[in-house]
């Protein structure tokens, strides 16, 4: 198996881990963007959000509920924070398999560029 977050998922690569349950792992980007910069991955592998399913619905509530709960647990107060989830290749995409970034700790741009 080649995909990169599986092999974290399964660890057989290193990650910095901040969360873990039966569905959903969380770790450090290793290129952070801001001065937290979190990647929130389903362990399911799906490469793209197209290629959700409509069984996996679910799975992205618990991913956006999950940045909230990180954010509760560290405190961020009302300061506010970014979630993003790139999709394919004109959205930036660059790991298929699917993810949500967790940015926090710094007036982010908007539009993104
Ligand atoms: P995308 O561009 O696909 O939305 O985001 C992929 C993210 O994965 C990028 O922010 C990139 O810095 C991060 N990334 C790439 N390789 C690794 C790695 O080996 N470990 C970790 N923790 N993050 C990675
Ligand atoms: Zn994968």
């Amino acid at each position: 198996m080649s995909c990169l977050f599986c092999k974290i998922a399964n660890k057989t690569a290193a990650a910095e881990i901040v969360y873990e349950d039966e569905k959903i792992i969380a770790f450090k980007d290793i290129h952070p963007k801001a001065p937290l910069h979190l990647l929130i991955v389903p362990k399911k592998h799906i490469p793209r959000l197209s290629l959700f399913e409509d069984e996996d619905v679910p799975l992205l509530g618990k991913m956006i509920v999950l940045a909230r709960d990180i954010a509760k647990q560290n405190n961020f107060g009302d300061r506010g924070f970014r979630i993003a989830l790139n999709e394919g290749k004109d959205g930036g995409q660059t790991i298929f398999h699917v993810h949500m970034h967790l940015l926090y700790g710094r007036r982010l741009m908007w539009p993104p560029g």
